[in-house]
């Protein structure tokens, strides 16, 4: 299976999100003065209906990982016609947001079961770099990981 894009590279992109999403924890309620901003999005991603295959695919994930979560707490992004995105001067097959549990995934990737599994993990570990442990083994036959991630294990 060939990815044309690599999977995200988290240290890039912690900071500026962890920040907003602390501000909205922290100004969610009972604030009136601020507006809080979710995380930017590449500009043309669209939202997307989780296809059906991804209850068993996270199913899957959580089974290999020992984790649990619920699939709902997600929500899902497309880029449109696309094999890969751009996003903050990077190029992604899939992206994935801490705290808010967003995913995008370049259009050409929804169907791909080990990419999106890639992005489940994250999300079910709830950290964005790629323990071998979990990326590696434990889940090694379940998701993709490419020699980004394998070297960040
Ligand atoms: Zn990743």
């Amino acid at each position: 299976m060939r990815h044309g894009g690599s999977i995200h590279t988290w240290r890039a992109r912690r900071a500026p999100i962890i920040a907003w999403a602390t501000l909205g924890l922290l100004l969610g309620t009972g604030c009136h003065d601020f507006i809080v901003l979710p995380p930017e999005l590449p500009p043309t991603a669209q939202p997307l209906t989780p296809l059906s295959s991804y209850t068993s695919w996270w199913r899957a994930t959580e089974d290999c990982s020992g984790t649990t979560g619920e699939l709902t707490r997600v929500r899902w992004f497309v880029v449109p016609e696309s094999e890969s995105f751009v996003y903050r001067g990077s190029r992604y097959d899939g992206y994935w947001w801490n705290e808010v549990h967003w995913i995008t995934l370049a259009s050409a990737k929804v169907e791909q079961g080990a990419l999106v599994r890639h992005e489940m993990l994250h999300d079910l570990l709830g950290r964005g770099d790629h323990p071998a442990e979990f990326f590696q083994r434990r889940c090694g036959a379940v998701v993709y990981c490419n020699a980004e991630c394998r070297a960040d294990g």
